[in-house]
């Protein structure tokens, strides 16, 4: 996509040649193209959470129910509300993110408990899916915020979930490689169309294919771990098979003795 813009050189009030200018807008256009989607897909995102939350309050307002059919009312809105929660929080993320303003309060930290926990809590809301997890090195330590490693493992997790319609294996493999310690998610899932590897990190994107039109979601999620991965120096890769799943690969400076890996000794300085 090209936009031309042109500008006639005068002197004197005699037109004497004109300047045009050819610029390259393709990135623009997409951008405005997926933002566009972007907002057709919020709505229907916000909107769905939130019939939940009325029609399930309105039932409760209006009917006799028993304790046990009231309880279980209550779970959907409170996970619906919680959902909506998330979704705004994305949204403010990748808003500060991009201003430069997302801070991070990062503190040596091991990696497995809060791998642990987060798949312990996918396993049991999840029974259709069985999550494995192979720690294959000590070191284990990260310099890092713990909560926003914990949102890269959410959001890799649940997607690794969220697209393996027909259930499946997750495998989350924990181990170093020359000066990183890594931590990759492999499913057995849809995959990702090779043509679509290098955009989706790009916020907004979505795969669009009849496999998974009905799955929901924003295109934010892999943009904040790709923006969280940075802010740690570190980095997401991802390898993908079509109809045989994929594997995401987060890589962390690794830490060994409470220094960072790439720290040089002080006498070598
Ligand atoms: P969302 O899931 O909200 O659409 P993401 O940024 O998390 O946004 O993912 C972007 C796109 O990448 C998704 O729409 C999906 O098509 C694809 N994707 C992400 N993770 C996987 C996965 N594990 N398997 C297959 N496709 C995936």
């Amino acid at each position: 996509v090209v936009q031309v813009y042109c500008e006639p050189l005068t002197r004197a009030g005699e037109k004497f040649g004109t300047v045009i200018v050819h610029r390259d807008i393709t990135k623009e256009y997409e951008v405005d193209v997926m933002k566009s989607e972007f907002v057709s897909t919020v709505s229907h995102e916000l909107r769905t959470p939130l019939a939940s939350v009325l029609g399930f309050t309105e039932l409760m307002l209006n009917k006799e129910l028993k304790p046990e059919r009231q309880r279980k009312y209550l779970t959907t809105i409170y996970q619906e509300a919680k959902r909506l929660t998330a979704l705004i929080n994305d949204f403010l993320d990748v808003q500060r993110m991009e201003a430069g303003k997302q801070t991070y309060d990062k503190k040596y930290d091991d990696l497995v408990p809060l791998i642990m926990n987060i798949i312990e809590t996918y396993q049991v809301n999840n029974p259709s899916h069985t999550i494995h997890c192979d720690i294959q090195t000590s070191n284990t330590m990260v310099l890092g915020d713990k909560d926003k490693i914990g949102q890269v493992f959410n959001n890799l997790i649940s997607n690794a979930i969220k697209y393996s319609p027909d259930g499946g294996d997750i495998l989350i493999n924990v181990f170093e490689e020359g000066p990183n310690l890594n931590v990759s998610v492999k499913d057995q899932g849809l995959g990702i169309p090779e043509d679509a590897i290098h955009k989706l990190f790009t916020k907004f994107y979505r795969v669009d294919n009849s496999d998974r039109r009905r799955i929901g979601g924003t295109g934010l999620g892999l943009a904040i771990v790709k923006e969280i991965m940075k802010a740690h120096e570190g980095d997401v890769f991802v390898q993908s098979v079509l109809k045989e799943g994929s594997t995401f690969t987060v890589s962390f400076p690794l830490v060994i003795g409470g220094n960072l890996q790439d720290d040089k000794p002080h006498d070598q300085e």
